[in-house]
C-alpha cells in the first residue's frame, strides 16, 4: 500500500496531529532505539480507531505493515525503521474505573501497568499488584500475557475489548480470557487486532495492605534489575530453567556488541549505552543465543519482538 496516500486519507478524517510521519521509534520505545515509523496514528477514542479501519478496508489490499505500539518496553525495532502503520492509543483509552463493589478493574489498554497496579491498590482491591513491576501498558500486557511475581495476566483478566484493523471493525467487541488464547508470553492476538479495554478481576483487601505488597515489588525490582535502556527479559524461560541462569553459567554476562551489553546486574537484561544502535543489540541477541546453544544445547527463544529487521541470521 501507498503510504503517502494512506497518510493523506487519515489526515483527512482525524483531528489535526493525529496522523504523523516519520516518527523516530526511539522516542515511543524503552531501548530509545530504532529509525523511524513511517505512519503514525495516535487515536484517543474507539471512533478513531474505528476511522484507521474503515480506511484501511477502503484503500484495499494488500494492508500495509502494521505495528501497535503500548509503551515500547518489549520492542526493538530496526535502525532502518518500520515501513507501515503505527497505531499509539491515548486520550479514552488511558482510564482507569476501579469497583471496589464489584471486585473489577477496568482499564484503558494505553493505561500504564504501574498505574492500573497503585490504582486498585488505593482502592483496596488486591490480586493486580504484580503489574507495578512491569513498565508495560494493559494492552502490551493482554498481547503478552505479561507476568512475574509468579502470576500472570491470564489469571487476573475477565476479559478485553478488541477491534481487528484488518476485519474494518467499526468498534470493539468483548473476548472472554478464554477466547484469547493466553500461555506464557503468548496470545492468539494478530497484528492488526488493538487491544481497547481489559477487565480484570481482584478481591477485595486492606489498601495499606496491597500498598505494602506494591512498594515490596518495587524494593525487589530495584534491587534486582538495571535501570536504563531496555526491554526487560530478552529470552524466554525454558521449561524448568531460567534463561538469566544459563546466560550467566555460560559465561556471557558483561558480554558486549557495540554499544549493547549484557547486564552485570541480570544477564537476561541486555542494556543499550549510549551510542548504541539496533542493530548492536539484535546482534548480541543472536551472539549470546548461539553461544548457550553451543554450550548447552538449549536453543533459547526471544521474548524481546524484534520488529523490521531482515537479516536472517538474527533471531
Ligand atoms: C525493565 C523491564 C522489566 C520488564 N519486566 C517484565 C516482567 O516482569 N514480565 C513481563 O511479562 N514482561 C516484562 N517486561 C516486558 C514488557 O514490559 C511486557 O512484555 C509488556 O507486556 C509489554 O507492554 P507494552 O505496552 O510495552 O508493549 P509493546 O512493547 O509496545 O508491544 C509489545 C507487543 O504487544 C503489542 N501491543 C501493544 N499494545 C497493544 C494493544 N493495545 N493491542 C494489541 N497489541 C498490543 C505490540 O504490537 C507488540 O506485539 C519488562 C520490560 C522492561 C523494560
Amino acid at each position: 500500500m501507498n503510504l503517502d496516500r494512506l497518510a493523506d486519507a487519515l489526515a483527512a478524517q482525524l483531528p489535526t496531529g493525529v496522523v504523523q510521519r516519520d516518527v523516530p521509534v526511539s522516542d515511543l520505545t524503552t531501548y530509545r532505539l530504532g529509525g523511524p515509523v513511517a505512519v503514525v496514528a495516535r487515536v484517543s477514542d474507539d471512533a478513531a480507531l474505528g476511522v484507521v479501519a474503515a480506511t484501511l478496508a477502503q484503500l484495499g489490499a494488500p494492508p500495509p505493515p502494521l505495528l501497535v505500539v503500548g509503551r515500547g518496553s518489549n520492542l526493538l525495532v530496526a535502525d532502518r525503521g518500520f515501513p507501515g502503520l503505527g497505531v499509539v492509543l491515548a486520550g479514552d483509552f488511558e482510564s482507569v474505573d476501579v469497583e471496589p463493589g464489584r471486585s473489577r478493574v477496568r482499564a484503558g489498554a494505553a493505561t500504564p501497568l504501574p498505574v492500573l497496579a497503585r490504582r486498585a491498590a488505593a482502592g483496596g482491591l488486591a490480586g493486580l499488584e504484580f503489574f507495578v513491576g512491569i513498565p508495560g501498558s494493559v494492552g502490551g500486557a493482554v498481547r503478552m500475557n505479561a507476568g512475574g511475581h509468579g502470576r500472570e495476566t491470564r489469571e487476573v483478566l475477565h476479559r478485553a475489548w478488541v477491534l481487528d484493523l484488518l476485519a474494518g471493525d467499526a468498534t470493539p467487541s468483548a473476548r472472554d480470557v478464554a477466547d484469547l488464547d493466553l500461555s506464557y508470553r503468548h496470545s492468539g492476538l494478530r497484528a492488526g487486532q488493538v487491544v481497547t479495554r481489559a477487565e480484570f478481576h481482584a478481591t477485595p483487601d486492606d489498601p495499606t495492605a496491597c500498598a505494602a505488597r506494591v512498594d515490596e515489588i518495587v524494593r525487589w525490582r530495584r534491587e534486582h534489575q538495571p535501570g536504563g535502556s531496555n526491554a526487560g527479559s530478552v529470552f524466554r524461560n525454558p521449561t524448568g530453567d531460567s534463561a538469566g541462569r544459563l546466560i550467566d553459567a555460560a559465561g556471557l554476562k558483561g558480554l558486549r556488541v557495540g554499544g549493547a551489553v549484557v547486564s552485570e546486574k541480570h544477564a537476561n537484561f541486555f542494556q543499550a549505552e549510549p551510542g548504541a544502535s539496533a542493530d548492536d543489540v539484535a546482534r548480541l541477541v543472536a551472539e549470546v543465543q548461539a553461544r548457550v546453544d553451543g554450550a548447552t544445547g538449549i536453543h533459547l527463544v526471544p521474548e524481546l519482538e524484534l520488529v523490521g529487521f531482515d537479516d536472517p541470521r538474527l533471531p
